[in-house]
């Protein structure tokens, strides 16, 4: 009760919600107390959880917070949130989002952009909270919520997290099963958890992850119990600091910080070790390859028949081109014509073949830093602090907001965990984050290392 009264004082500044469900969550919660009276329960019994709109919640709005599912309520439940209830978690809703998770400041939502919770010194002017999970990590910043789930496909749950001064997980791929999740880019769509602290982040991650007979690519991989790495030491481990992070025009106060990260992690006994990952680089003009190309072929089922909106036509050529072309906002359509353009016959070679060539080049950098002893790898999570609500520049040139991912596309490429932990306040008294990157399924050593900076 006292989130969904704090939800119905703040939500109409900051969007967050897109739809709020105070039946589901005081049933769930009702339940929740009949199994902890009788001594039974899970890890989440009672804990008040937002869904992000991307999460298929059986009979609940879920839209991707496009116009093009219009009305949609799945009849399906998605594995992830089907785990969490059943360890005893309680829903109050499903949360703002950029359009089918494309973007990096939740403006590409068709309900409107999501209000940073955070301010800058003597300025009152809007913030955005990050994207694509923006209204996840503003709910959670904002008290809104206990936790909630949220994805990243080139660094949705990290950037947002940054910007808001939460903490954000992507997991290994294939440690959250996708089933129920709507599909951007399928080979790099991952679940994870958004939290206060890495504590609440590592109990929740435990109960989303599982194998999952519907999805063929999540992992038969045991899932730890996170909970436990809190707290212990990282005497001896090996963190890595890559050069090609360094980049050209990164803020002082952004150097500054990973500078104090590595100072918290070698005072606490870690030992401290310059790397290379050479084809940095690429990763941000690959993955704007990739990721267009599975959204285009992920994207066409819209074709007002089986889903939402339908905009009637002289034909069934007509009645798809109207329904697509009202359903899909300016982002969404952009990626889908670059996904188009270099899947076509003739470029597919030059441009997707190409971009999966790199993407193992990439993958490679990582194995071999991991093969030569580095347990885990500092950066920073982002570029830069959250900016303002319709910042010109942004919007002149898109390429501009796809730099955002520059810290974080990588570790989607390579199909790693990050994990992204507030690390301390710009000049302008503004949340900042630093990043680190694991070995596949050791999420672990990133718990165990996030919870010594955070
Ligand atoms: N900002 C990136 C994009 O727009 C990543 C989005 C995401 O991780 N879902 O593609």
């Amino acid at each position: 009760d006292a989130y969904l009264a704090a939800i119905e004082a703040a939500n109409d500044q900051l969007n967050a919600y897109v739809a709020v469900t105070p039946e589901i969550a005081r049933k769930q919660a009702a339940a929740s107390d009949e199994r902890l009276a009788k001594g039974e329960g899970g890890a989440l019994e009672g804990i008040p959880l937002g869904i992000k709109d991307l999460f298929g919640t059986e009979g609940v709005h879920t839209q991707a917070c496009s116009h093009i599912l219009d009305g949609f309520k799945p009849r399906y439940e998605s594995t992830v949130t089907a785990n969490l209830f059943a360890d005893g978690a309680v829903m109050l809703g499903k949360l703002n989002m950029d359009e089918f998770a494309m973007g990096s400041s939740n403006e590409t939502s068709y309900y409107g952009p999501v209000t940073n919770p955070w301010r800058r010194k003597g300025d009152n002017k809007a913030l955005v909270p990050g994207g694509s999970s923006g209204g996840s990590a503003a709910s959670v910043a904002a008290h809104l919520c206990a936790g909630a789930t949220a994805t990243d496909t080139g660094g949705s749950i990290r950037q947002p997290a940054a910007f808001t001064g939460t903490v954000g997980v992507k997991p290994t791929y294939g440690r959250c099963s996708r089933w129920g999740v709507v599909a951007f880019a399928s080979s790099l769509d991952q679940a994870g958890p958004i939290t206060r602290d890495v504590r609440d982040a590592a109990i929740m991650l435990k109960s989303m992850a599982s194998v999952d007979a519907k999805d063929t690519t999540s992992a038969d991989i045991p899932v730890p119990d996170y909970e436990a790495s809190i707290g212990q030491s990282v005497k001896g481990m090996k963190i890595g600091i890559p050069k090609e992070y360094r980049v050209e025009g990164m803020p002082q106060e952004i150097e500054d910080l990973w500078h104090q990260g590595v100072e918290w992690l070698r005072d606490a006994g870690a030992e401290i070790v310059d790397i290379t990952l050479p084809h940095t680089k690429y990763a941000l003009p690959a993955y704007y390859i990739v990721a267009p190309a599975e959204a285009s072929s992920n994207l066409a089922r819209y074709d007002g028949v089986r889903y939402g909106l339908r905009e009637e036509g002289k034909n069934i050529i007509e009645m798809y081109e109207k329904t697509r072309a009202a359903g899909f906002g300016p982002e969404v359509k952009r990626r889908v014509m670059i996904g188009t353009y270099v899947l076509s016959a003739g470029y597919y070679d030059a441009y997707y073949l190409r971009a999966q060539k790199v993407r193992t080049l990439i993958k490679r950098d990582f194995e071999t830093v991991f093969h030569e002893g580095v347990d885990a790898i500092l950066t920073p999570a982002t570029p830069s602090a959250a900016f303002g609500v319709a910042d010109q520049d942004m919007a002149a040139d898109p390429v501009k907001m796809y730099l955002n991912d520059i810290f974080t596309v990588t570790v989607n490429m390579a199909g790693l965990p990050g994990i992204a932990v507030p690390a301390g306040l710009d000049g302008q008294g503004l949340p900042l984050g630093l990043q680190l990157i694991g070995k596949p399924f050791d999420e672990e050593t990133l718990f165990r290392t996030g919870h010594i900076i955070e």
